[in-house]
């Protein structure tokens, strides 16, 4: 596949971004960070189970990732997806993996998150009607934040071990667009990992549709993709995409 990509009427484009987008704005991915938090696995403090058994910790950790989060600015990856979404519209979708909230920064206006977002607080009971809400507070002295109802309010992120939110238009998407690009993604967490496979069986079908992963290195499920285009994402993405008026 040609390294530019042409953006013109017919594009329908789905793009799912990873830590890896927002690691030139300073964020570690999950690997430059070890996995760890201090001294704790962070599946340790990013999980129901550390929730239930330490809340405190819990929130101590996702206030310095608020805190972190709040002093970096997106880089030129995020407003070349920017870019991209101007030029197509309706037919651009932008899912992500990051909570980080710099696709917003940089001025995209529809992005699914589907690993929840950093700034965003919501009650830990399932069945309480509250609404997540936006919250950008990064302390949390006791006594713990509690919802109306009484329960805990506990950061609107995806843990481990639990579902994406809002898969199912990402998953519709992948079954009509025209070209799926992934970006700064190792292909390791399901079921985003999986959409690439999407793109195979709809091509074995004999459909005309392609996919590209951009990144540092080539991911885990490098072998589904079309073409690697392998560099950092904030160089690379900004020379990607050639629109066409
Ligand atoms: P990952 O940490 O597993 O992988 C990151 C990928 O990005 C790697 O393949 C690496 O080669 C690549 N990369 C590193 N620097 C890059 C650059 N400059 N340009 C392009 N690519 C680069 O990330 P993941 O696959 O998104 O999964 C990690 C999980 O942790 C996700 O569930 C995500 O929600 C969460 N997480 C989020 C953030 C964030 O919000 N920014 C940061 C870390 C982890
Ligand atoms: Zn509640």
């Amino acid at each position: 596949m040609d390294a530019r990509i042409t953006l013109d009427d017919r594009t329908f484009l789905l793009v799912l971004t990873g830590a890896g987008v927002s690691a030139e704005s300073g964020i570690p991915t999950f690997r430059d960070a070890r996995g760890l938090w201090e001294s704790h696995a962070v599946e340790e403090v990013a999980s129901p189970e550390g929730f239930d058994r330490d809340p405190g910790l819990v929130w101590r950790f996702y206030s310095e990732r608020r805190a972190a989060a709040a002093r970096c600015a997106p880089n030129a990856g995020h407003f070349a997806l920017v870019a991209a979404e101007e030029r197509l519209g309706d037919r651009f979708l932008l899912a992500t993996q990051n909570v980080d909230g710099l696709h917003e920064a940089a001025g995209s206006r529809e992005v699914a998150h589907i690993h929840g977002e950093l700034f965003v607080t919501r009650c830990s009971d399932p069945d309480c009607p509250a609404a997540p809400f936006r919250d950008e507070r990064c302390d949390f002295p006791p006594p713990l934040p509690r919802c109306p109802c009484g329960a805990l309010l506990r950061p609107h992120v995806v843990w481990f071990g639990e579902s994406p939110l809002g898969f199912q238009p990402v998953k519709r998407r992948v079954q009509s667009c025209s070209l799926l690009v992934v970006v700064g993604s190792s292909g390791t967490v399901f079921p985003a990992a999986g959409l690439v496979r999407e793109i195979t069986l709809r091509r074995q079908w004999g459909e005309r549709v392609r996919s590209l992963y951009v990144g540092l290195e080539a991911p885990a499920n490098a072998a589904d993709f079309d073409a690697l285009c392998l560099g950092p994402s904030g160089e690379t993405l900004p020379g990607l995409f050639e629109v066409c008026r």
